[in-house]
């Protein structure tokens, strides 16, 4: 920011040159004293308080940047551009914003001690209601299993891998078997 030339942040500078840009396709009419009545190619019709810095389309109310119907009647009007933005969208007003903010700090190791012992989360507690029911999904598939379905399910897990275990049980110990009478 500290290299920019112009008066006005970048950002600000390329949103009124998108204004600028829009005025080729609006045309203003100075009606006396500091209004001005802007029209658009599609039938729009505008009035541009330049003392208030207000359009009938609220755009520069709303953004403090003049849009293309206020660029168009302030080059109609003769009058300067940058300065009829917020001074909140100057370099100067920038600069005074951020100055000395983002300090430097030393990392945990340097903290002061409290001698307090340290904040630890609060324990986990079983919250009022209905406790939330196991939700699973297949594919595009979503089924929801009730608490005795999903309890079912796991006795039936259970009881296949007792199976199992058993099964290789007693092979084991038969091939034990088998080996010693062959000693
Ligand atoms: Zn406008």
């Amino acid at each position: 920011m500290i290299n920019v030339d112009s008066t006005l942040c970048p950002q600000i500078i390329k949103k009124l040159n998108y204004s600028i840009e829009a005025t080729k396709y609006c045309k203003s009419t100075w009606t006396g004293a500091d209004e001005c009545e802007a029209r658009d190619i599609d039938g729009g019709q505008w009035v541009v308080v330049m003392a208030k810095k207000t359009i009938s389309c609220r755009r520069w109310e709303l953004t403090c940047i003049p849009c293309s119907h206020g660029c168009q009647a302030l080059f109609t009007m003769n009058q300067k551009l940058e300065e009829k933005n917020h001074s909140y969208y100057s370099k100067a007003i920038y600069m005074k914003t951020y100055v000395n903010i983002l300090k430097p700090i030393k990392g945990s190791l340097y903290w002061p001690h409290t001698g307090f012992p340290d904040i630890l989360p609060p324990k986990a507690r079983r919250m009022p209601g209905r406790p939330k029911r196991h939700r699973r999904r297949e594919g595009n598939k979503s089924t929801c299993m009730t608490s005795k379905e999903a309890c079912e399910e796991r006795h039936k897990q259970a009881a296949e891998a007792k199976k199992k275990h058993k099964q290789k049980q007693p092979r084991h110990k038969l091939q034990k078997k088998k080996e010693e009478g062959i000693k």
